[in-house]
């Protein structure tokens, strides 16, 4: 029975064989810090930085923004946190950041988009979190939302770079970025699939949009194939390839996540507790197998049935 093998309640994320997958948290900001390191988040795979600014009719200082940076770091000392640069846009716009009009904002302006077009905002970022990392014990990592093109990928990893941030990478959000994964990864240190936007986005359906909303689900074979596609780029190149979208907190999907080459799994802290006994239950290889089923799937509800069918069995 998977919840007799399942392992203690706050620990590290371990497969049955041993295999460590970290399993992170997602904040919008520093008060969540202690609840999730609390309940064995082994850091941050996801901090979403424009939750700050959300009533912010300026752009934020430099000061201002480190003071929030380093509040955050200081809870996870010697623990990687991934920060997230500004996703503003389409459904988190920014004031200060988004002034389009658009007609399909999910398209427009949002992301890196933005931050390029205003690159001052984003180099203030960067050096606040580069001043906060540097005041602080945490293994700082950035990375930039909704990226598209191997070129946008070159500009924000050696932005970073320069600007003193040791480790630099991408949201893989778009399916281009996940086909060209291979070329994508040779220049960025790691990418975090964010499967709520991959998944809008492979189907072509407006997460914000309940007519259409039984079409957002990362089960969908097709989002699958596009993680499958990112993990093999990350595994080939030795790159860290996390997964930081709902998906990963689905228990089931997670393990799936992890046999299609993930190597870290972030969600909100409420969902660490069951995607750690979840992932205690499988090996490796037994991840492998559950993704090769679900991938052979041809639907959302058929790779979910095909998969928790074959786990039972296990
Ligand atoms: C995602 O798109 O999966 C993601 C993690 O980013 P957000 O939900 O903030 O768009
Ligand atoms: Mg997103």
């Amino acid at each position: 029975e998977r919840a007799a093998r399942a392992a203690a309640p706050v620990g590290p994320g371990l497969l049955s064989d041993g295999t460590h997958i970290p399993l992170l948290a997602n904040l919008g900001n520093a008060d969540g810090a202690a609840k999730a390191a609390a309940l064995g988040a082994e850091g941050v795979g996801l901090f979403r930085t424009e939750f700050l600014f959300l009533d912010a009719t300026s752009a934020p200082s430099v000061g201002a923004q480190q003071v929030e940076y380093e509040r955050m770091l200081r809870e996870f000392a010697g623990k990687k946190v991934v920060v997230r640069a500004l996703d503003a846009g389409a459904d988190k716009p920014l004031a200060f950041l988004n002034d389009a009009d658009e007609e399909n904002p999910a398209l427009g302006m949002r992301g890196l988009r933005s931050l390029r077009a205003a690159e001052g905002i984003l180099r203030d970022q960067l050096t606040a979190l580069a001043n906060a990392d540097a005041a602080t014990d945490a293994d700082l990592w950035v990375m930039a939302p909704m990226v598209a093109t191997v070129e946008e990928t070159r500009y924000f990893v050696d932005l970073a770079h320069s600007l003193g941030l040791k480790t630099a990478g991408i949201m893989v959000e778009i399916p281009a970025v996940a086909l060209l994964a291979d070329r994508v990864l040779a220049c960025a240190d790691f990418a975090s699939i964010g499967t709520n936007d991959l998944t809008q986005y492979t189907l072509a359906a407006d997460r914000m949009l309940g007519s259409v909303a039984s079409y957002q689900d990362p089960w969908h074979p097709a989002v699958l194939r596009l993680v499958g596609a990112t993990g093999a780029a990350g595994a080939a190149l030795g790159k860290p390839i996390g997964v930081c979208g709902e998906a990963a907190a689905d228990p089931l999907l997670a393990v799936v996540l992890v046999g299609l080459g993930a190597t870290s799994l972030s969600m909100s802290a409420s969902a660490l507790a069951d995607v750690r006994s979840s992932l205690a239950g499988y090996s490796l290889e037994q991840a492998r197998q559950l993704a090769a089923i679900a991938l052979a799937a041809d639907g959302a509800a058929s790779a979910r049935a095909a998969t928790a069918a074959a786990a039972s069995t296990f």
